[in-house]
C-alpha cells in the first residue's frame, strides 16, 4: 500500500528540548462537529477558502495567512541552511516543496490518513509536508519535517535500512541548529546518574510509537538528537563519511569502525564517547 511505502515522520517531541515548547503533538484535538466527507489518501479536495502562497522553494496551501507567516518569511532561508549543512554538493534536492496546512488535527487526520496525535509528516514521494494549524508550527513542525525531506534526498533510495534513530536525530539536531533551540542536557545527565537513560543499543532498536509513554518518546527524541550533535563534533567530514558508509554497508558497527577507526570498535564505545561529551558540556546548550 502506498501509505506503507511512504515514510511518515511525526512531529518531534520538544518539551525536553526547549524551554518554551509544549507537547503540541499530543494535544487532544477533539472529535465531533465535523461533517465533511472523508477523503481517500492523497486526495486533496480543498475548500473554497484554501489559499496558496509561493516562495522561492515552497508552495504553501493554507486557510489563515497568519498561521503560515513564518513559513513564508523564513522557509527559504532555513531550507538553504539545512541543505548547506548537509553539503549541497553531495545530493540533489527537490526544487519545490509543497506545504499543506489543514485547519485542525481532525481535518489533517481525515485527509491524510494519519493519526491525530501526529503534528505533521513529510511525504517523501510527493515532496510535500502536511500539517495543521497549531502553535509555533514553523519552529515545531515545519523545520523538522523539512529536514526529513532533505535528509532523505541526501541518503537516497532504496531505503531499506533501520535508521529511524538517524533520521529523527538529524531532524532534532537541525531544529536546534537553525532555530537556536535550547537543550537542557542536565536532564540527560540526571537520568544517567539514576541509570534511566535509554541505552544506545535500545535507541537504535526502538521504532518509537504510540505504545510508549510520552516521557519515553520525548527522551528517545532528545537522546537521538544529542547523539547526532555528538557525532557531528567528531571531525569535519566524519558525518558525511559515516552516512556514506552506512549506505554502502547497511551496518552501524561497520560504518562506525570504518569512519572512526581511531575511536569506535562498536556501539559501547560510541555510548562511552557520547556520555563523555554530555558531561563535558554545560547543563544547558
Ligand atoms: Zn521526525
Amino acid at each position: 500500500m502506498l501509505k506503507k511505502i511512504l515514510i511518515m515522520f511525526f512531529l518531534s517531541f520538544s518539551l525536553l528540548l526547549s524551554e518554551d515548547k509544549g507537547w503540541d503533538g499530543f494535544e487532544d484535538p477533539g472529535f465531533g462537529n465535523f461533517s465533511f466527507l472523508t477523503t481517500s489518501w492523497g486526495e486533496l479536495d480543498f475548500f473554497d477558502s484554501w489559499q496558496i502562497l509561493s516562495t522561492f522553494y515552497f508552495d504553501v496551501y493554507y486557510y489563515n495567512e497568519v498561521v503560515v507567516q513564518d513559513v513564508v518569511d523564513y522557509g527559504d532561508q532555513v531550507y538553504d541552511m539545512i541543505i548547506e549543512d548537509f553539503g549541497w554538493l553531495y545530493f540533489s534536492m527537490p526544487k519545490r516543496v509543497s506545504i499543506y496546512i489543514y485547519r485542525n488535527a481532525a481535518e489533517y487526520a481525515r485527509k491524510t490518513d494519519m493519526s491525530q496525535w501526529a503534528g505533521g509528516h513529510a511525504d517523501l514521494k510527493q515532496n510535500a509536508i502536511y500539517s495543521y494549524e497549531q502553535k509555533n508550527i514553523f519552529a515545531n513542525v515545519i523545520v523538522h519535517e523539512l529536514t526529513h525531506l532533505v535528509f532523505d534526498a541526501y541518503m537516497g533510495y532504496p531505503r531499506c535500512m533501520a535508521i529511524n534513530w538517524l533520521h529523527e536525530g538529524v531532524a532534532i539536531y537541525e531544529e536546534k541548529k537553525v532555530l537556536n533551540k535550547v537543550w537542557k542536557l542536565k536532564y540527560l545527565k540526571d537520568l544517567d546518574k539514576q541509570g534511566e537513560l535509554i541505552s544506545i543499543r535500545d535507541l537504535f532498536k526502538t521504532h518509537i510509537g504510540l505504545q510508549e509513554t510520552s516521557q519515553k518518546v520525548g527522551l528517545w527524541y532528545f537522546e537521538v538528537g544529542t547523539l547526532i550533535a555528538y557525532l557531528r563534533t567528531l571531525d569535519k567530514d566524519g558525518f558525511r563519511i559515516f552516512t556514506q558508509n552506512l549506505k554502502n554497508y547497511n551496518n552501524i558497527v561497520e560504518a562506525l569502525k570504518m569512519t572512526y577507526p581511531w575511536g569506535f570498535k562498536g556501539i559501547d564505545d560510541l555510548e562511552k564517547g557520547w556520555k563523555n561529551w554530555l558531561y563535558q558540556k554545560g547543563d544547558t546548550i
